[in-house]
């Protein structure tokens, strides 16, 4: 190895750190940089963290970080783990990891251009456990072990300063790389997410290396092979083979010869570059190893086995084609023929196996050609049966064979050469493009190209590929050492006299090839003899440097090529081919390459090779055989998920988007909370991390604890995260939590009311799931809250959420209520632990500074606002058939604009937005879909043509009006169904279809009962999931559920299949195609008529559909668009056809060994990871009805997580407005500035800086916020805006109380404790006027309590600036000043608090002061200030002065790191503390014993009998269930955009509508019937955890029942438990049986039971 030294000065240093505490660290310290990061992983969600804060997570050195984080090593470090880089990170569930190259080697030091590849040579999972309580199963957890076990050293390399992705040279950065090759893409996300994108580097899987070597003394020559694997269609042997849906084939790799002249620093470096491509057949092929067979089975997609071939060949022809180089103009732009040479080896004689291959091969560029669509690539297939030459001829021969073959192509592929120039104003001088690299500090002056590409396959691409390619390579090795004036000929002395000769002879036929870069021909001025002048080395010469004709050792036989060439760089190339050879065939079939000794064949001792080399090659075949059969397809799943790919199935549970922690400091507790034991904090510990080990330990007269928090940012919550602290006696925990949240003090709501918290072990993690507060009106007409109230047998959900309950979404909440009840006040005292709060936050910082895709977002939204404003209205949900469109179409606009080309991924439509046909004016008709029923929210133009929706004023008034059309037409739609006195009971599917209405029409579930309960018509009269029966039910949610996973799969195919290729799909069906109620089948053109017949006069209902025939793949009819079944269907369908013993059907090639041989799921596996590309349609005739019914569940579906993501993004829009001023000068969120944005910046920062003199704003949003709400008048900025940047929010806009309210308080909370020196205030820029210039007054304090704050002081701004006048009046405009108008109140001593209560109030109309100034005053009312306060209030005639402002900051320094103000407890007390916490309970719970026990539905009920004698049940044991939440539910909407994409914010469907079970227990007693005793909400716990419910008072019954009750259908099996015995009896998780789950127990005194008690604890 040519190894260079680790460690230098400059290079890269990563630590990792963990803390004693469980905390880990990243600390960064990159060559490219010369400052430290430190990045801070989230110990509960494993999100990563950093601020740029400088002293905080942004130092000097590495040293400094370190020192920081140790904090002097007043914490220990766990573990210390030194690396070269990072790699990659995750966080899966409850697990973070971290990937590190721990050691790394320099394998082509020194490129041309500078930087320097490295292989990563030793790498290391850094893995941790995350505190949250995630419901992970045993194989999600077995998996994410198992991604650690992925083979990484030696295989994968990066450069830290070069994009190497592409060929040399590249001009992009190497922040841009051709994904093709990267493979750390999903791994790296995380640092892109925290703006540090080039913390991780970008690793390529694959060989590179370099090898130096001298011709007689010359210069040193390095030749550099790279070979980079394409991680399209990644895998292993048997499962990757061939093509693939995303367009390529299996054991795919780019190869690149780089050849350069090594020279000293500063001098130009010519360098010659070829590239080549190698990977299996890019047809649709597999093999099928059997067990009992010597050779896998081959087979060919019987199909269609050439789809993507085109699209293949379309990649390498943009790749490769030399007008495709975006190099620079010099290049002409004529299109050229690009030459694609596929240099086949495999056997083709007759009865060989590989020979049907070969048949295919052929037939496939034939269909390539036929198709005409690659009008300007020539593909040429040369057939060389590599084993055959080998057998019947020789070795030798076969070399010469193919160099025969191998001549024509090569030269006319051509080389790509040129020189490297250091300085620019030499490459100027040169002919030729010049490549300009965005970070190499030269050019690249070129002077001729490679176009198209060789391309080398055997049936693997392994060994015969890797050794012909070698003499391909070597071939071209010695015409690049030629050109470059290095000649690898022995006979070299020969030629040269033989030029001389020719030159003697009067120039006339001296040899006239291409010089070599830096060189130039000249003719001397008095002989006109030529001479030649090499410029790189200031030299002349009489003699051409290389003087040869062009690739003449193609001519050559074997034996004249080893005579008459320089072998040592042969040898060193072979060496390179060996190394190469063996890490792609561990890479592809886990074991090294074999028959590679033919690449020493130039070497004297071949013989000896070939010895060893038969016993090797009988051992790696029987490694590869025992890898392909077990341990193949494992490590496919490695690939997978290390790319990111199939997480859905590898790890279903895992979210893409972790919520974050808003509770931990610099959040605080508001009131303080008592302690046992003084010298406790205020409770502040209760929030840190680093204290969970804490236990909180109150008085025990303490009824109940309230908590206030006020979080670190406003944020959606979404969960409550509780770690459970008690003593011996677990039954100190509080029993009972509300929450409350709301954005201020004074606005909670209440959230969750009394919800158990059963007693678990200590260091429990418990998560309380939260949706917003739900409208209590909801709440009494539909869902659980409904249900439960009536003692109806509650039905389950269990296709979808009809009953759904929509919580109030606020992105806004700051403050968290928790208010905690002790199982028996007063009893014992209460303990608590860590209590987290988590939630979604919208990204301030990036809105702020108008950047990423939110300004993408905010100037869609901004366009929107000029007919309508949907977040002006009161409710969030706006109704009408139009304004649902709008709604959507800027939720989809603004991810679609980032599509690539445009495209719906999933169905091939075009997402922009398409002309939609008028909509109709009749009450209830609606257009018939022009390109699908998504079309509701594709279209954009509705709009413009409902003026009268244009200027809306109260807007509240006008979504009740919408909301009341809505359902008028809801209703209309009912009728129509169900006739007029709703005779008719509506089927399944026409329920369904009133559903999908419902969802256009948007909207909710409450009301629509609400709707329908006005009619008299009982909701669950059309409640689908009631209107089919039971096992119906059960087999078609797998339907849809394996629908919604193959959707994915497909979806996440189409995005990886854009990589490299403008591909334009156009389908007018989409994946669904469900046709509304109305839509059905009049085309005279369709064969099928399957929609013919409908309730519905024909007459009634204008059919303007699309007009287009299609023909369906399997009867081949005639078929309209609405008898079409969707796209969808065709994934079913093939998935049915094609059972595990069919797996010649051929609708995934080689895939089923997937999905893992030791259990029955072939077909599952196989058809998730590898499906089919959506082609062909089925009309709805063949199509089998639950695969229909499949597409209109899953559309149903996708339909709710539509309006869900839609109510969010409405969610965060209303927040925007209730921060930025939503309505000043017509520009919402002031967007567009009269100045840019970042001179406005520019100048509100430098404004900020000379306000502040040194010190900090303390009090900006979203750090700080205010604790009570403050009085606004209508019309005003919001009061936020006065704690906004300076440069955020809308020009001239201000904020201004009510005009009846002469006094206003504020009390700001600080955005950490801080000593605060003083307040500024900004002048409105209506300027004040005598009367309504403000007494302030200000106050401090550190808790709410107003008892508790200290006062520091009064002013009266009226006498402070009586003498200047520059206050007064309007602001002149668009004038930049150092400082804006302000007033300063600096306090007489700096104070140490939290919050800032500040009163302002207008003096008392009869106050001296404005008599005093009352002349003035009237002068400047009258003159200039009526006229300037008239605009700015918008017009409205308002003589009443009032409070206003525009801004306020608070200044001074914050308090260094406040988290840990120590408890200073004295040792007495820890003491007595733990001697308290350490007494045992005084009772022991024993088990009660059960006569018998039954369950029935579905094991979701449990009734257990109880004999007469049996003491009283205290409570019940349940231990948590082993159950997931799956993350897709449905398949992709396309707004389920990857992850470049960003929405405005991330918050997922499960934690909008969150999931909850219940224990319902009921008791038959002698004769009063069953008794409902209550019911228990189940918390997320990690599964097994016992929970202990203890019930109110002891019962005593013969009959004890438990039932399982809430969102059950959400919860599925852990993947490696599932049953895949296919279309199962029953949809519910098996992990939800309640059997052996229960047990009942009493409490005794362990001492009176003796030792029995013992055998009976619980
Ligand atoms: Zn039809
Ligand atoms: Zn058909």
């Amino acid at each position: 190895m040519d190894s260079q030294s680790v460690g230098r000065p400059g290079d890269t240093s990563i630590v990792v750190i963990v803390l004693e505490t469980d905390e880990v660290y990243i600390i960064a310290s990159l060559s490219t940089r010369n400052d430290t990061q430190v990045i801070y992983v989230d110990p509960t969600t494993g999100n990563l963290c950093h601020t740029a804060k400088k002293g905080h997570d942004l130092f000097v050195s590495e040293s400094e970080a370190l020192n920081h984080i140790t904090d002097g090593s007043r914490w220990l470090c766990k573990s210390t783990t030194h690396a070269r880089a990072i790699m990659g990170y995750a966080a899966l569930g409850n697990t973070g990891m971290l990937l590190l190259a721990t050691k790394v080697t320099a394998t082509i030091p020194n490129m041309p251009g500078g930087g320097c590849v490295y292989t990563v040579s030793d790498s290391e999972w850094i893995k941790f456990q995350l505190q949250n309580a995630y419901l992970q199963g045993k194989g999600e957890l077995k998996n994410i072990q198992e991604l650690a076990e992925l083979d990484i050293d030696g295989k994968y390399y990066f450069s830290e300063t070069r994009d190497i992705t592409r060929p040399f040279p590249s001009k992009y950065s190497v922040q841009s790389p051709d994904l093709e090759f990267v493979w750390n893409t999903w791994l790296s996300l995380p640092f892109k997410n925290i703006g540090l994108p080039q913390h991780c580097v970008v690793l390529l899987q694959g060989f590179a290396e370099s090898r130096s070597f001298g011709v007689s003394n010359q210069r040193e020559l390095t030749v550099a092979l790279t070979a980079r694997r394409s991680k399209l269609h990644p895998g292993t042997r048997y499962l990757a083979r061939g093509l693939n849906a995303c367009f390529s084939t299996g054991n795919e790799v780019e190869c690149e010869q780089l050849v350069w002249v090594s020279r000293n620093a500063g001098q130009n470096v010519p360098f010659s570059r070829y590239i080549w491509r190698r990977g299996t057949i890019p047809i649709w092929w597999g093999a099928e190893l059997k067990m009992t067979a010597a050779e896998a089975e081959i087979y060919v997609d019987s199909r269609n086995p050439y789809r993507g071939s085109l699209q293949y060949y379309q990649r390498l022809s943009q790749r490769y084609g030399s007008k495709n180089l975006d190099t620079a103009v010099n290049i002409s732009q004529k299109k050229t023929i690009v030459p694609i040479v596929c240099v086949n080896l495999l056997r083709s004689g007759e009865g060989k196996p590989e020979s049907i291959l070969v048949q295919h091969f052929e037939e496939s560029l034939n269909h390539i050609r036929s198709t005409g669509k690659l009008p300007y690539t020539r593909i040429h297939l040369i057939n060389y049966d590599w084993h055959a030459s080998v057998k019947y001829k020789g070795e030798q021969q076969t070399i010469e064979g193919l160099w025969k073959l191998l001549k024509g192509p090569t030269a006319a592929v051509g080389l790509y050469e040129g020189m490297y120039v250091s300085s620019l104003r030499q490459g100027e001088g040169y002919q030729g493009a010049v490549i300009r690299c965005e970070d190499s500090p030269g050019a690249f002056s070129l002077s001729s190209f490679q176009n198209g590409v060789i391309r080398y396959n055997c049936a693997d691409s392994l060994d015969r590929t890797n050794a012909a390619s070698y003499f391909g390579a070597l071939q071209v090795l010695v015409e690049q050492c030629r050109r470059l004036g290095h000649s690898l000929d022995f006979s070299g002395s020969l030629d040269f006299q033989l030029g001389n000769r020719f030159s003697s002879q009067g120039n006339s036929g001296a040899y006239a090839g291409p010089l070599p870069p830096g060189w130039e021909k000249r003719s001397d001025a008095v002989t006109g003899k030529t001479y030649y002048i090499d410029h790189n080395t200031r030299r002349t010469t009489w003699e051409h440097p290389c003087p040869d004709k062009p690739w003449k050792w193609f001519d050559m036989t074997f034996e004249e090529f080893k005579r008459s060439t320089l072998l040592s760089p042969i040898t060193l190339l072979a060496d390179l081919f060996l190394l190469a050879g063996d890490i792609h065939a561990t890479l592809y079939t886990g074991s090294k390459a074999m028959h590679s000794h033919i690449l020493h064949i130039f070497t004297e001792d071949s013989g000896k090779f070939k010895q060893f080399s038969v016993a090797q090659n009988v051992k790696i075949t029987l490694q590869r055989r025992y890898q392909n059969v077990i341990v193949d397809s494992s490590r496919q799943k490695h690939f997978e998920m290390f790319l990111g790919m199939r997480l859905f199935k590898h790890l279903p549970s895992v979210l893409r988007h972790p919520l974050k922690v808003s509770s931990r400091s610099p959040a605080c507790i508001l009131k303080p909370i008592v302690n046992m034991f003084p010298g406790a904090n205020d409770g502040a510990d209760l929030l840190s991390f680093r204290k969970k080990d804490l236990i909180w330990v109150c008085p025990p007269a303490a009824d109940i604890i309230e908590v206030f928090i006020f979080l670190q940012e406003p944020c959606h919550v979404c969960q409550l995260l509780l770690t459970i602290s008690h003593g011996a006696d677990s039954s100190s925990y509080p029993a009972l939590v509300d929450v409350r949240t709301g954005c201020s003090l004074d606005k909670l709501k209440l959230v969750l009311e009394g919800v158990t918290i059963p007693q678990c072990p200590n260091r429990t993690n418990m998560v309380i799931p939260l949706t917003g507060a739900i409208d209590s009106a909801d709440m009494a007409v539909t869902g659980a809250g409904a249900r439960l109230q009536s003692q109806e047998k509650p039905s389950t959900s269990l296709l979808y959420g009809f009953e759904e309950l929509e919580g109030e979404l606020d992105f806004l909440t700051r403050v968290v209520a928790l208010t905690f009840c002790p199982v028996s006040p007063g009893r014992i005292p209460l303990t608590l632990g860590e209590i987290e709060v988590l939630g979604v936050a919208l990204p301030w910082k990036d809105i702020f500074a108008k950047k990423g895709p939110y300004l993408k977002f905010l100037e869609l939204e901004d366009k929107s606002q000029n007919s309508t404003n949907p977040f002006l209205s009161g409710s969030d949900i706006i109704v009408s058939d139009t304004s649902s469109s709008k709604q959507n179409s800027s939720v989809l606009s603004s991810t679609s604009v980032s599509l690539p080309h445009g495209l719906d991924l999933l169905t091939g439509d075009f997402v922009y937005s398409q002309p939609s046909p008028e909509p109709e004016v009749q009450e209830v008709t609606h257009e018939v879909g022009s390109g699908g029923l998504l079309d509701f929210f594709l279209d954009g133009t509705n709009e413009e043509k409902h003026p009268e929706q244009q200027c809306r004023l109260s807007s509240s008034q006008v979504a009740t009006s919408e909301n009341e059309t809505a359902r008028k037409h809801y209703l209309s739609y009912v009728r129509k169904l169900c006739g007029p006195d709703m005779a008719r009971k509506p089927d399944f599917l026409q329920a369904m279809k009133l559903e999908i209405e419902r969802f256009l029409l948007n909207l909710s579930a409450a009301e629509r009962d609400r709707a329908l309960l006005s009619i008299g018509v009982d909701p669950a009269m059309l409640d689908p999931n009631r209107l089919i029966s039971l096992s119906y039910i059960g087999r078609l949610c797998k339907a849809a559920n394996n629908l919604a996973l193959l959707g994915h799969t497909v979806f996440e195919d189409k995005i990886v299949a854009s990589i490299g290729l403008e591909t334009q799909e156009d389908s007018t069906v989409d994946f669904w195609n469900i046709a509304r109620i109305g839509e059905y089948c009049v085309s005279s053109g369709c064969e099928v008529h399957f929609d013919a017949q409908d309730h519905l006069r024909p007459s009634e209902l204008p059919f303007s559909g699309s007009t287009a025939i299609l023909t369906c793949s399997i009867c081949q009819k005639n078929v309209c668009k609405v008898c079409t079944a969707g796209r969808g269907s065709t994934l079913l369908v093939n998935r049915n056809q094609s059972g595990p013993t069919q797996s010649n059907g051929l609708s995934s090639p080689g895939g089923s060994s997937h999905g893992g041989s030791s259990h029955g799921g072939q077909s599952d596996g196989s058809m998730i990871s590898r499906a089919p590309i959506l082609d062909g349609i089925l009309c709805k005739s063949c199509c089998p009805d639950i695969v229909l019914d499949a597409l209109v569940v899953d559309y149903v579906r996708v339909l709710g997580s539509l309006r869900r993501r839609s109510r969010a993004d409405n969610a965060a829009m209303q927040a925007l407005s209730r921060v930025l001023d939503a309505c000043v000068g017509g520009h919402s969120f002031g967007i567009k500035h009269e100045l840019g944005h970042q001179q406005g910046a520019e100048v509100s920062r430098m404004q900020l800086k000379n306000l502040l003199n040194q010190e900090e704003s303390l009090a900006e949003f979203p750090s700080a916020g205010f604790l009570y709400s403050v009085e606004t008048a209508d019309g005003s900025a919001p009061a936020l805006s006065l704690l906004l940047p300076l440069d955020a929010g809308a020009a001239g806009s201000y904020w201004r109380a009510p005009s009846d309210s002469t006094n206003v308080e504020l009390a700001i909370v600080l955005g950490t404790l801080s000593i605060v020196s003083g307040i500024i205030l900004l002048v409105s820029s209506c300027g004040y006027s005598t009367f309504d210039i403000p007494i302030v007054q200000v106050w401090a304090s550190n808790k709410v309590s107003k008892e508790e704050r200290s006062y520091l002081g009064k002013w009266d701004m009226g006498s402070m600036v009586s003498a200047s006048s520059e206050l007064y009046g309007p602001e002149s405009s668009n004038v930049q000043k150092e400082l804006p108008r302000h007033v300063r109140f600096t306090f007489r001593n700096p104070v140490q608090c939290r919050i800032i209560w500040l009163l302002l109030s207008l003096h008392p109309p009869s106050s001296s002061s404005v008599i005093l100034e009352k002349g003035f005053g009237e002068l400047s009312l009258q003159g200039t200030m009526m006229p300037s306060r008239r605009n700015s209030f918008g017009g409205s005639a308002q003589h009443t002065p009032c409070v206003h402002a525009r801004r306020i900051l608070v200044t001074g320094t914050p308090v260094k790191s406040d988290s840990t103000r120590e408890a200073s407890f004295h040792n007495s007390d820890k003491i007595n503390q733990r001697a308290w916490l350490e007494r045992p309970p005084q009772l022991g719970r024993f088990k009660v014993p059960v006569e018998a026990e039954r369950l029935a539905d579905n094991d979701c009920i449990l009734e257990q009998y109880l004999s007469p004698s049996s003491p009283g049940v205290a409570g019940f044991r349940i231990d948590a269930l082993n159950v997931i939440r799956p993350r897709v539910f449905h398949s992709p909407t396309p707004l389920d955009m990857d992850a470049s994409d960003q929405p405005l914010t991330y918050i997922e469907d499960r934690h909008m509508s969150s999931a909850v079970l219940f224990i319902q227990v009921s008791v038959l007693q002698d004769q009063s019937g069953e008794v409902i005793v209550g019911e228990y909400r189940l918390p997320e716990l990690r599964a097994g955890t016992p929970m202990y419910f203890d019930f109110p008072r002891p019962i005593q019954a013969q009959r004890i029942t438990f039932r399982l009750l809430g969102d059950v259908a959400a919860f599925a099996d852990d993947p490696a438990e599932q049953d895949d015995s296919g279309f199962g009896a029953f949809p519910l998780a098996s992990g939800l049986s309640l059997n052996n789950r229960i047990k009942m127990y009493y409490y005794a005194d362990p001492y009176e039971l003796g030792k029995w008690a013992s055998l009976s604890a619980v």
